[in-house]
Formats: structure tokens, sequence, C-alpha cells
């Protein structure tokens, strides 16, 4: 029993040798500004290509404690933008609040404020988990009880580009155990990436079509072609809502298939079983670590496999994620990798696996 209640439950005491008084009767205090995340290369997706990434880094205080949060806004998150995100969060009043515990309370009553606006919501959800982990002086891995061995490597994301830029891109994943490949244009042009990728390496590949294959049958057998060239799994083939034609994919699928656009949130899993036999979380997507934890259970319990994802982010974020990454079968959380001016530090990728440290909370410090 010693070992177990030596794992706080959030809102109790944290220790149970050392009881150490948690702050109380102080208000929460919530500010945000924009920054703007610049990409190393130009980074096209099947659908959209940037340079840049604009993000929201948001600050909740209580009794002298901050804790950091990261609202980024990629360009497929449709409507949301600096505008909207921003004037999203000045609706948000976390001076009613006078316990950072009850986060329940709270990620209700955010969530509750509008309808969607996910990213905003996230980087809400990660401040203030950030916050009671330091206020407990506990990472969020150990305040949940996930053993931190159990983090998969991450995968290392090659977008669509020419035969030059893919092979020096593969060259500067070298440290990275797993490739995740962008596809989902033409058939040459993804053969061409996939053909120039294995020329330089065996390295195990996942594919990402960003819902760019239209048609079953082509997707069926582009799936085929790639298992035959050392490919673990396909996330997202066919558009989002076609669940029909997924389904028979994914019923003669040599490759394990993940919903990534159509799973956003929670509220989506159940529809998605015998759709794809995975899903990719995103924190930006459900609202941040609460609603991610509670995804893995629920896909757990309906026989889905698990994986989380990102978008390019700072350290902040994508070490939030990294968290949660004890409970997942793939891990693609390299945006902090794909940009050069991150303004965290925090989680480092070590032999290609995900490494988490002791620090409180999401394990991140400001730069
Ligand atoms: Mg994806």
């Amino acid at each position: 029993m010693a070992a177990l209640s030596a794992v706080p439950m959030i809102g109790t005491s944290c220790t149970s040798s050392t009881p150490k008084p948690l702050p109380k009767g102080g208000k929460l205090r919530m500010r945000f500004y924009p920054y703007t995340n610049e990409m190393a290369h130009t980074f096209t997706i099947s659908g959209f290509s940037r340079n840049s990434t604009q993000i929201i880094l948001i600050e909740i205080t209580y009794e002298g404690v901050t804790g950091y949060g990261e609202a980024a806004l990629p360009p497929y998150m449709a409507g949301q933008t600096l505008e909207t995100a921003t004037a999203f969060l000045q609706q948000v009043d976390l001076s009613r609040f006078d316990d950072p515990f009850m986060t329940d309370d709270i990620l209700d009553y955010v969530d509750g404020i509008a309808p969607g606006m996910t990213c905003a919501k996230c980087g809400v959800d990660i401040a203030l988990h950030d916050l009671i982990g330091k206020l407990c002086g506990l990472p969020l891995w150990r305040m949940w009880g996930y053993n931190p061995t159990h983090t998969p490597c991450t995968s290392f994301t090659i977008g669509m580009d020419t035969r030059e830029m893919i092979i020096q891109k593969t060259k500067e994943a070298e440290p990275y155990k797993i490739l995740k490949v962008k596809l989902g244009s033409t058939e040459e042009n993804d053969k061409m990436i996939i053909s120039t990728i294995r020329e330089v390496t065996d390295k195990p590949i996942v594919i990402d079509a960003n819902q760019g294959w239209k048609d079953k049958y082509y997707a069926l057998d582009m799936i085929n072609w790639l298992y035959e060239r050392g490919v673990q799994m396909i996330e997202q083939p066919m558009p989002k809502t076609v669940f029909d034609d997924m389904a028979w994919i994914t019923e003669r699928s040599p490759l394990p298939t993940y919903g990534d656009e159509s799973c956003q949130r929670l509220v989506d899993i159940p529809k998605l079983q015998g759709v794809f036999n995975g899903i990719n979380i995103k924190l930006i997507k459900c609202t941040g670590l609460r609603e991610a934890n509670k995804m893995i259970t629920t896909a757990r319990s309906l026989g889905m496999h698990v994986m989380i994802g990102c978008t390019t982010e700072t350290s902040c974020s994508i070490s939030a994620a990294a968290q949660i990454s004890p409970k997942v079968d793939f891990a693609d959380i390299d945006g902090n990798l794909l940009i050069t001016n991150d303004c965290f530090s925090g989680m480092k990728i070590i032999d290609g696996k995900i490494t988490l440290n002791d620090l409180p909370g999401i394990g991140a410090t400001k730069l």
C-alpha cells in the first residue's frame, strides 16, 4: 500500500511521507500572446504547403506558479486562426476559479464557451495541467501512473518534395528510427517519394496520405505496393467522411489503418470501430490532455490501436503530448524538430525514443 499511496491523485496531497500543503485561496490568472513557429523547410502535405505556423502561447498563474500552454493554429484546422482563437481566449475568464485542481469544472467551462475552437481550448488545457503538475512538484506521467520506460520511438516526418529534397531530408532523419512520409498526390509522385527514400535507407516507414486518395481500389493497390516496401501502417488514405469505402479497405489491407482527419474528438471514436484499426490523437483536435486520456481508454475498450500525433509545435505542446506517449502504439511527435525558433526546451528524443524527464507538469521550460 505504501507504494500505491506515493502516487497522488489530482487534488490530493502529493506525498504520503511528507505532506506538502497545496496553495489555497488564490485566483487563476491567464494571459496569452501570439508567436510564429518558423519552419526549417517548406512543409507540404496533401492540400497544404507552408513555411511557418501561427501559435498562441498561454500562461496560467496561481499563487506565483505559472503553467505554460500552446495553441498551434495550422491551416488545416478550419476556422481556427489567430483572430478567431484570440477572440475565443478573450472570453475565457479563469478568475472565477480559485482551485486549479478542479480541472474538470474548469475545462468543462472552457469547452462550453463556444463550439469548436479546439486549438485554443487545447492551449488552456496544457497550461492548466502544467500548472497543477508544478503545484504538486510532479511530472504528469507520474501523476497519471504511466510508466516512462513504455514510451515509443517517434517517427520523423518527411513532407512531399522533389527527389533531391527527399534525399536530403531522409539523410537529415538519420537519428530517427521510423520515417513518417506524406503521400496522397499522383501515383507517379507518391511512388517516386518512396522509391527515393528506399535508395537511401531501409528504415521502417509509416505513411500519411492526408485524405489524398479518392478511389478505394486505387488506395488498396497503393497500400499493397507500400506493404512490399517495408511500410508499417497507413494513416487516412481516403477522405474523412468516406466510411464505407474505408471499412472495405481496412478489411483487406495488409497494413493497419489509422484515422486522423476522421477522428477529431472522443465522440467520434465509436463510429470508427471497423472503419479503421486505430486512431490518431492530436491535442489540438481533441481540446488537450484531459480528453486525450479519455480517448485512449475508449479506443482500447473498442479494441482499437492508438497513436499520438502533432503539428509543427514548440517543445511546450510536444512535451505535453509526450506525457501520454507511454500509452500509445505509435508516436509522431516531431513537430518541434521541424521548427528553427523553438521557445521551449523539454522532452528529448534519445536513440529515436521519446525520453521523459522528471520536471514537473508537462516537463518543458520556457527559454
Ligand atoms: Mg495525419
